[in-house]
């Protein structure tokens, strides 16, 4: 399988990636998480990238289409994927396109998130990323068992710069602005499905799990 997950921001997309991916054997490409792990590393695209980044908007397209650009061309280009956070407007996916075209591929699915703003807010305030592996948890819906320590790896849960409310107003704005036509665009090719990301963590990937199952039957 080749899914595309798309939502808002704490729309939960990592967290339901990774678990879809462990649910059905496929390897978990997040653009974000990427980004994040650049600038822990201090590359010239961690560098590059931070001040958008920071200031909640989305880095440039040829940016992130030559990240993906690399990650699918040579030996290690991923086979079946989930890929989180890509591509987020209309340039990405097409650039996005032609990178599957080149690499013979087809994809299977794209989903959407769907979370409502209010809810998106609330959850920002108690996101909380471990600054070692990048796993997500949240203070209210998945507590770490050990408060302030990542339960993957036992490094510290910090928050995030991009998780304030003034910044994520502002990522809100910029997904309507951009990601939108992207939804359209994948609405048009018969390969867009949407579930509500409100709910428990289980519900939600049940409810994502059964999307694919009848994709998968028709
Ligand atoms: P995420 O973890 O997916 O919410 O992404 C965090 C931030 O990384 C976004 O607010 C953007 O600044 C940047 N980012 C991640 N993926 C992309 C993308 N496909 N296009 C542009 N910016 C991105």
């Amino acid at each position: 399988m080749r899914l595309i997950l798309l939502g808002p921001p704490a729309s939960g997309k990592g967290t339901q990636s990774e678990r879809l991916c462990q649910r059905l054997g496929l390897l978990h490409l997040s653009t974000g998480d990427i980004l994040r792990d650049a600038i822990r590393q201090g590359t010239v695209l961690g560098r590059t990238a931070q001040p958008y980044m920071d200031a909640g908007q989305y880095v440039p397209d040829p940016l992130i289409n030559g990240v993906i650009e690399e990650r699918f061309s040579g030996p290690h280009c991923p086979f079946r994927f989930l890929i989180d956070g890509y591509p987020r407007t209309l340039p990405q996916a097409e650039s996005f396109d032609t990178i599957l075209k080149h690499a013979g591929m087809q994809l299977d699915a794209v989903l959407l998130l769907n979370v409502n703003d209010q809810e998106v807010i609330e959850r920002i305030c108690g996101r909380r990323i471990c600054g070692k592996c990048g796993h997500s948890h949240h203070l209210r819906y998945l507590p770490p068992k050990k408060s302030g320590i990542c339960d993957v790896c036992g490094g510290n849960l910090e928050q995030r710069k991009d998780d304030s409310e003034s910044v994520i107003r502002k990522r809100l704005e910029t997904f309507r602005a951009s990601t939108i036509p992207v939804i359209n665009y994948y609405r048009q090719h018969h390969l867009f499905q949407e579930v509500s990301g409100v709910g428990n963590v289980d519900s939600v990937t049940d409810a994502l799990l059964k999307v694919l199952d009848k994709e998968s039957r028709s």
